[in-house]
């Protein structure tokens, strides 16, 4: 296990596909999990309030309701974190579950690794502190004050615009998570513009451009990951590297 995640960590498995399910079921239980599975939304709904899991993993295409009504019926109940178990090529679907209140996803068929890694940069985030939007955050060698509006690699300061700012806190604050572009959009630019994302690629590449001019050792090089068609997400270095 990672250090600083509690052993045993509880997994609720929806999927009602046996053979994947048996297959993520029996991997994470060879990492320590302990795992609950169900094979469609009923069920796991009864799980949820029967064992109130550390995590939640879901396929979205479930017999009886699609995995989006699963994913905001427990958001309204806790803010317990959900892994989704998506299809390649489904990115509206990828959205529309993260703008549902799920904290990433899972491309099936799975990477052990990628697998592994998600799990626990979700489960660390939620063992973490919360992000607080007047203080410090800090990922790997790079800080940034939020009241001061500064950011700095190794004590060395970045100059960001004002604009540029506002995109990498809200990164950095979800660091961990993906957070799609209409969520970035909205954050910084305002509702009407949620459908503009390549503003943010032209901001994302300067945001990174100034990361690697700051940073010579390259470590913070693919810190913002970009996912095509869905957002970006900021890599903890401790758990993303697998
Ligand atoms: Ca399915």
């Amino acid at each position: 296990m990672t250090p600083g995640l509690p052993p045993g960590a509880a997994v609720l498995l929806v999927e009602d596909d046996l053979a994947t399910r048996r297959e993520v079921a029996a991997f994470l239980r060879g990492h320590g999990f302990r795992v609950d599975e169900a094979g469609d939304a009923a069920a796991a709904w009864d799980r949820w309030t029967a064992q109130r899991p550390d995590l939640v993993m879901l396929d979205l295409g479930l017999p009886d309701v699609d995995g989006t009504v699963l994913i905001r019926r427990i958001r309204r109940d806790a803010a317990t974190p959900i892994l989704v178990l998506s299809a390649r090529d489904r990115e509206a679907e990828k959205v529309a579950a993260l703008e549902s209140g799920a904290d990433d996803y899972v491309t099936k068929p799975f990477g052990a690794a990628e697998l592994l890694a998600r799990v626990r940069a979700v489960l660390r985030r939620a063992a973490g502190p919360a992000a607080e939007p007047t203080g410090e955050v800090l990922v790997g060698d790079l800080r940034m004050d939020v009241a001061r509006h500064e950011v700095t690699v190794a004590g060395r300061p970045i100059l960001l615009t004002p604009r540029e700012f506002e995109v990498f806190k809200v990164l950095l604050v979800s660091a961990g998570r993906l957070v799609t572009h209409g969520r970035l959009l909205r954050a910084v630019w305002g509702t009407a513009y949620s459908d503009e994302a390549h503003y943010l690629h032209v901001y994302v590449s300067q945001i990174r451009r100034k990361i690697a001019a700051a940073d010579p050792t390259g470590d913070l090089a693919g810190l913002i990951v970009a996912e095509p068609g869905v957002g970006y997400r900021v890599r903890l270095p401790d758990t993303d590297r697998s």
